[in-house]
């Protein structure tokens, strides 16, 4: 248990992780780094191209990195793991589904027509459904959210009102499922019980674009409302 203290207003405490966005790369990928603002230790969320931008970030707040997560193994959220390995050994989490990904990253990048050279550090651990990654005293809830890749997860912040949701839902759209693994069907599952069932005013952190909320998804997101006809709206 962490030593919070109580907040003498008698409303609940509020979180203490500060997250920023670091967007770059040919799939404009959004990585992301989520602080403690209490402990200032850190953890690195879907390292991608603009993973060097991140270091620098690292570098100069002196801060301590605590784990490298993973939303998914696409090599647009992974392809920056060499230079976060280089700067800090904090383990890499992934959940077990997206291993075969990560270890295709080669022929991922010639699918698009894309070479890459660099060898990506294996994942330290396994993501775990249901457990709490640890950023100093705050918390990175998993939630499973496959369909756009099969060990796609969810990670939510309750206490600080943030879900960094990869490529699950963008504003006004929805991941691709037409990759290896892919399904939209288990995509509308996902969204259905991971996404929609936080609050209307969780921040929605995406894997590309700007961020968006529960709220304005579940009545503004075309997808969501001719699959589920409205019934979340
Ligand atoms: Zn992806
Ligand atoms: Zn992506």
């Amino acid at each position: 248990m962490s030593d919070r203290t109580a907040d003498p207003s008698g409303s609940p405490q509020r979180g203490s992780l500060e997250v920023t966005k670091y967007a770059g790369g040919p799939f404009q990928q959004n990585g992301y780094l989520v602080r403690c603002t209490r402990t200032d230790r850190v953890a690195v969320i879907d390292p991608g191209a603009v993973a060097p931008t991140m270091v620098q970030a690292l570098r100069d707040g002196g801060w301590t990195v605590e784990g490298i997560y993973l939303t998914h193994g696409h090599l647009d959220h992974v392809e920056g793991l060499e230079a976060i390995r280089e700067f800090t050994d904090a383990p890499i989490h992934l959940h077990p589904a997206d291993l075969p990904l990560l270890d295709r990253a080669v022929d991922q990048a010639a699918a698009f027509g894309m070479k890459f050279s660099a060898s990506l550090p294996p994942p330290d651990k396994e993501i775990v459904p249901g457990e709490a990654l640890p950023v100093g005293d705050g918390e990175l809830q998993v939630r499973f959210a496959p369909g756009h890749s099969p060990g796609h997860v969810v990670l939510y912040a309750p206490a600080d009102g943030f879900a960094l949701v990869g490529d699950v839902i963008f504003q006004g759209s929805i991941g691709r499922t037409d990759l290896p693994g892919g399904s939209l069907q288990r995509l509308m599952d996902s969204i259905k019980s991971q996404i929609l069932t936080l609050p209307d005013e969780t921040r929605l952190l995406t894997g590309h674009g700007p961020e968006t909320t529960v709220g304005q998804e579940r009545r503004g997101n075309p997808f969501l409302i001719s699959q589920f006809r409205g019934e979340f709206a």
